[in-house]
């Protein structure tokens, strides 16, 4: 199951900044469905631990993908239920 995510659902838009420039960054869609296009031979399981986020994906929280045309940069973005866009976010290794 989705969790209850705010911007899966409609409810917000992804607002955030991009924590290098601190311009708009853009929803690039949910680290899942990005690993899901992407590596569709690994399970996403694996991905997550091997990302190091593994704690993070519980069904509280949604992790989507932001990305800065101006820095070609990809970050995380941890969006929960009730706290919103987290303005903790990852560099993609
Ligand atoms: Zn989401
Ligand atoms: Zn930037």
């Amino acid at each position: 199951m989705d969790s209850m995510c705010p911007v899966c659902n409609g409810f917000t838009a992804m607002q955030a900044t991009c924590p290098a420039c601190n311009q708009m960054i853009q929803d690039a869609g949910r680290l899942s469905d990005l690993f899901g296009k992407y590596s569709p031979y690994r399970p996403i399981d694996a991905l997550k631990q091997t990302n190091g986020i593994a704690h993070d994906l519980d069904d509280r929280t949604c992790v989507h993908v932001g990305w800065c045309p101006a820095c070609r940069e990809e970050f995380l973005y941890h969006i929960g239920e009730w706290t919103g866009i987290d303005p903790a976010w990852h560099t993609i290794e």
